[in-house]
């Protein structure tokens, strides 16, 4: 029989990485090139068909990325099934703040929690990329992690990001 199973989404990383840009895209397939900063949290839903059978209802917080904000997270991750921890190709500090949140995820958060990296903002990178894709590669296999690199912008890998997850979840 049909089943539609429901899971907690949460969305970490560096301010201006393309967070609430990548929920955007996914929920309403739209682009804004002047989005106003999260404040706080955002809480939207999309469902994801995997089969016939089979629809996963993700329910999404897209988290602020500022400092001030960063003790609020753990009320976010905490309960939640999956993340996704986003960072910019064309800056190299943003996978160090990715990296940091993925410790953080993996001390605090559940510990069958699944976790997907994203390097957004891909449609940058023929002319500005600054962080390999191997590098990130190779840390996301280290640490267990899904990976794919992303543009909000032109849609590149953004449903098959959530699909991924979707296949990674727990669906009995
Ligand atoms: P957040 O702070 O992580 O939620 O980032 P936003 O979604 O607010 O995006 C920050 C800025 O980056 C905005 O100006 C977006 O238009 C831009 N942006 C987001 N995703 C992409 C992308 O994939 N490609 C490009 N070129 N710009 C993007
Ligand atoms: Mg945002």
């Amino acid at each position: 029989s049909a089943k539609q199973l429901q899971f907690k989404l949460v969305l970490l990383g560096e301010s201006a990485v393309g967070k609430s840009s990548l929920v955007l895209r996914f929920v309403k397939d739209q682009f804004d090139d002047y989005r106003e900063s999260t404040i706080g949290a955002a809480f939207l839903t999309q469902t994801v068909k995997l089969d016939d059978q089979t629809t996963v209802k993700f329910e999404i917080w897209d988290t602020a990325g500022q400092e001030r904000y960063k003790s609020l997270a753990p009320m976010y991750y905490r309960n939640a099934h999956c993340a996704v921890v986003v960072y910019d190709v064309t800056q190299p500090q943003s996978l160090e703040k990715a990296k940091s949140w993925i410790k953080e995820l993996q001390r605090q958060a559940d510990p069958n929690i699944v976790i997907a990296l994203a390097g957004n903002k891909v449609d940058l990178a023929a002319t500005r990329r600054g962080v390999p894709k191997e590098d990130a590669q190779r840390y996301a296999e280290e640490e267990k992690l899904l990976f794919l690199e992303t543009s909000a912008k032109d849609s590149s890998n953004v449903s098959e990001l959530f699909t991924m997850i979707a296949r990674k979840l727990p669906l009995e």
